[in-house]
């Protein structure tokens, strides 16, 4: 093509993020077209209203297109290793994503949150951790939730203090130099086996948030191998099970009770911390971690720790119905989400567990589950389009029964539930086989939970 063409810049994929690109460039005068492979993308409706003049492509990512383009911005759903955009790459075309527009454009420091599991967690403790010490901030990132906000459209809010940031690893592949004031990978396991080729594939995207960061806060319980790009400078503080060394959390025995300490100096009972859970300990400090790195009081932090009483679809409580206790855990999409929520579901329960579980499995082993259910669920009720691939490595171990519907899988459990048992929904799979997203099937479970009579 003609190197002296005006060059403009491809947005690929138009959903939440795609918009979000669009309306930044559109401000600055920049030019821009729009692509994606599908008919309908799920921003189209609005971006039309928004921009009746500007070009969008559907059906197929053109490679005419993307090939002209003076950089592809590439949206979290699409993967570099696309056919189209690998050929535009190979040809010399750069390509960067939002995250790393935003990190350019952003005035604040940012809070950069990433991990397998628990990143909803902590970035709402740290929001609302920097909000109860009276900062003004701005959070958003993931897009996963439907509620959250893509982190180009947090710049259209005004001034802020301080951006809290939830990054998936599919944001992080187009990351280059994020540059956060800190920076965290809360944990790894597997998941999206479907879009990466191995784990240190997946692994190596998560790393990517460390880099330029200015300080990193770093988890000791995970093995060292995630934290090796940092130098001992950027490692202010680390946060494990353990007993903490100097400027280290951990967990100390103070007095017969467990307490968060950082160092010798301690901050609070666990017991006092409102979320319920081994996993959710790990998440109060690493949470209180990242809150000590930008300022935040301490006394602050405990308040928060104290008080929030956690997310919705993340182990959280339904109903007690003759004796059963139901749990709604549908954002548990991946094996170590569920063995988490078996975990602590089971240490609040006095009789047995039913698991409801299935959906979309994303080339994930089941088998990690298998010691968890011998020992707690007497019964797994499966849905979705992976049922049979989970019922092929658990029926020699646990009972199972499949269900065509959540609203089924509810009545069976109720059946098969006994006085102090648990019925806990946490699938250990995506939802986008029966649902729009988790928290569509997080409303399914609640509404047929709440229909039992
Ligand atoms: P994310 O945003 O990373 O998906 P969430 O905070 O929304 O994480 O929690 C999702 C699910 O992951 C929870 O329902 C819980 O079962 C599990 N989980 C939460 N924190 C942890 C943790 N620190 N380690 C392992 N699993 C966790």
């Amino acid at each position: 093509s003609d190197n002296n063409a005006p060059k403009f810049k491809v947005i690929v994929g138009l959903g939440k993020t795609g918009l979000s690109c669009a309306r930044y460039f559109h401000e600055r005068g920049e030019a821009f077209r729009v692509i994606d492979n599908r008919f309908s993308p799920p921003c189209l409706p609005e971006f039309e209203v928004e921009f009746p003049f500007a070009e969008v492509e559907l059906g197929e990512f053109s490679e005419s297109t993307l090939m002209e383009a003076g950089e592809i911005v590439l949206s979290p759903g699409v993967s570099k290793a696309t056919p189209e955009i690998a050929k535009a790459i190979a040809a010399g075309v750069s390509v960067t994503g939002d995250i790393d527009i935003f990190s350019r454009a952003a005035k604040a420091p940012i809070v950069a949150v990433t991990g397998s599991n628990g990143k909803s967690t902590v970035v709402t403790l740290v929001a609302e951790m920097a909000r109860q010490s009276g900062l003004n901030i701005g959070v958003g990132g993931n897009l996963d939730g439907r509620a959250s906000v893509p982190a180009l459209d947090l710049l259209r809010l005004g001034n802020k203090d301080l951006y809290i940031l939830e990054l998936s690893s599919f944001q992080l592949e187009t990351t280059t130099k994020l540059g956060a004031e800190v920076a965290t990978i809360l944990n790894i396991s597997e998941d999206h086996l479907d879009r990466y080729e191995s784990m240190s594939d997946y692994i190596e995207a998560k790393k990517r948030i460390f880099r330029s960061c200015h300080q990193a806060v770093i988890n000791r319980d995970e093995t060292p191998e995630l934290y090796n790009s940092l130098t001992a400078q950027q490692v202010v503080c680390s946060f494990g099970s353990d007993e903490p060394g100097n400027n280290q959390l951990g967990v100390v025995l103070h007095e017969r009770e467990s307490w968060v300490a950082m160092g010798d100096h301690l901050i609070m009972p666990a017991r006092d911390i409102r979320l319920p859970g081994r996993h959710n300990l790990s998440n109060a400090m690493a949470a209180f971690a990242l809150g000590q790195a930008v300022g935040i009081s301490e006394s602050a932090m405990v308040t928060t720790l104290r008080e929030f009483g956690g997310l919705p679809h993340r182990c959280q409580h339904v109903r007690n119905l003759r004796g059963v206790d139901y749990y709604n855990d549908s954002k548990g999409t991946n094996v170590g989400a569920t063995l988490v929520a078996i975990q602590a579901v089971a240490e609040r329960t006095r009789g047995e567990l039913v698991l409801i579980a299935g959906g979309v499995g994303k080339g994930a082993d089941f088998s990690p589950l298998l010691p968890l259910l011998d020992k707690y669920v007497k019964r797994v009720i499966l849905i979705g389009k992976d049922a049979p691939l989970l019922a092929s490595v658990i029926k020699d171990s646990t009972d199972i029964m499949r269900a065509s519907s959540i609203e089924e899988a509810v009545l069976e459990a109720a059946e098969s539930a006994n006085d102090n048992d648990a019925v806990l929904l946490s699938p250990a799979c995506a939802s986008y086989d029966m649902f729009k997203d988790f928290a569509h099937r997080g409303r399914a479970f609640v509404a047929a939970v709440e229909a039992l009579s």
